[in-house]
């Protein structure tokens, strides 16, 4: 049956639940507080990493973190005012990086990756939206044999699930990426993968996309959400919205919303920055390659070059470091001599995470007119699709391609 049902946010979840909910002719309303494509999904890498499988949290991270400590501009980061707030779930974060949890966290991981390209060609393919998405590998490229061999726990885990992926010499590197300069020796190449050459054309293009097939989209702030017996209402400075059910999707933002609906989820933020390089240097890579040592990505985009990476646990609301990314500029310079390292600008976006790495994916625990999609960590672009699909399959009744009771709000 054809219900009015609301969905709060226009990243990259919201719009892609809003595309595929419509497709069961719902009713629908798209709200964000600001213009469509504003938040993580505006700034991220652009990659769709089928297959993905390696949470954030894997078996020595503590180690790993320590080891960071002294270093100026570390890849993680914790801000000192805000080391209290984040503690608990750092806790939690590690309390999931015991082997049997990464194992668990791996397969529901890649219960959803499964379906990323498949899913984002069923959600956009009969549009025109098709051309900003482009066939890629995704390439991680080493300069130091020990640096790639600390790395071996998450191919072994990769093993163990299935993700495909081949080790690469220096020249086949070089075959791959001929204007990488010669210091990398070993590689990791993930094929059938998707890069989305702007991520804000692609989320921007998805809400256009819904609002010409009749679906409406506002810019309302929600801040109060009130259940009764058949109606879900939403308040805000904008006034009083009605509907039959909710969505929250509301990216880093939505542990405030879910906890007006008696979910109290240990959501949180890893922050992470961008820096934008000359259009002209967009010519210089053929697809996204990581850098092993230094963890930052380098994706050639229609914008240019974007160089994009860190994870900085500082809240919501504490200013950007811009510094962070700035700092990555000569090691960009020595992985590309041709590289124009220009600065054409700078942002910084919120990653919705959880512990596990696992999205909240599903219905409030007291009420099935509420529904959850947020917390997609570092693979938000890479689930987008899927997870509307299975956000359409539940509110329909049908059962979704995989079980989703492991992301559910009161798993912890
Ligand atoms: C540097 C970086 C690189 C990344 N690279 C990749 C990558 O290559 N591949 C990949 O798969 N993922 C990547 N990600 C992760 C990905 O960008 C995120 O997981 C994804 O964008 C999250 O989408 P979202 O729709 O949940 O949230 P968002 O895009 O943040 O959208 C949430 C929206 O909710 C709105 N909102 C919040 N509160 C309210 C409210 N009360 N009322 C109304 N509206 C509200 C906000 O304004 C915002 O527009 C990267 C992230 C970063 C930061």
């Amino acid at each position: 049956m054809a219900e009015r049902i609301i969905i709060i946010g226009a990243g990259v979840i919201g719009a892609a639940s809003a595309l595929a909910l419509q497709q069961d002719d719902h009713d629908i309303l798209l709200v964000d507080r600001e213009a469509p494509c504003a938040g993580a999904s505006f700034g991220n890498a652009g990659v769709i990493v089928n297959d993905s499988c390696a949470p954030t949290a894997m078996p020595g991270i503590l180690f790993d973190v320590i080891r960071m400590i002294g270093q100026p501009l570390p890849p993680v980061s914790i801000r000192p005012a805000y080391f209290h707030k984040i503690l608990p779930w750092l806790i939690r974060f590690i309390w999931q990086s015991r082997t049997a949890a990464v194992t668990n966290n791996a397969i529901h991981l890649y219960a959803l990756s499964k379906h990323a390209v498949k899913s984002w060609r069923q959600l956009i393919d009969k549009s025109k939206l098709s051309s900003v998405l482009e066939e890629t590998g995704w390439l991680k490229v080493y300069e130091l044999q020990k640096t790639f061999n600390a790395t071996s726990k998450a191919r072994v885990l990769m093993d163990a699930i299935g993700t495909q992926y081949q080790v690469l010499t220096g020249e086949q590197i070089r075959d791959l990426e001929p204007n990488l300069a010669p210091i990398f020796n070993v590689g990791l190449y993930q094929e059938d993968c998707l890069r989305i050459v702007n991520p804000h054309r692609l989320v921007a293009g998805m809400v256009d996309l819904f609002v010409s097939r009749g679906g409406e989209y506002r810019q309302f702030s929600v801040e109060m959400i009130k259940v009764a017996n058949e109606t879900v209402s939403l308040s805000g400075p904008g006034g009083v919205l009605v509907a039959n059910r909710v969505l929250i999707a509301a990216g880093a933002w939505s542990r405030t919303l879910a906890r007006l609906c008696g979910d109290n989820v240990p959501l949180d933020t890893e922050r992470g920055y961008h820096l934008m390089l000359p259009e002209s240097t967009r010519s210089l890579l053929n697809g996204p390659v990581v850098n092993g040592e230094s963890s930052f990505v380098l994706s050639p985009m229609e914008m240019g070059i974007r160089i994009s990476g860190q994870i900085e646990f500082a809240g919501l609301t504490a200013t950007p470091n811009y510094a962070r990314m700035r700092s990555l500029l000569p090691a960009a310079k020595r992985m590309l001599p041709d590289l124009d390292t220009h600065e054409e600008s700078v942002w910084m976006g919120c990653r919705p995470s959880l512990p596990d790495s696992l999205p909240v994916l599903g219905f409030a625990s007291n009420t099935h007119q509420v529904l959850y999609a947020f917390g997609h960590q570092h693979l938000g672009m890479t689930l987008g699709a899927i997870t509307g699909l299975v956000i359409a399959d539940l509110v329909a009744g049908r059962k979704p391609v995989m079980d989703v009771s492991p992301y559910r709000p009161n798993r912890f």
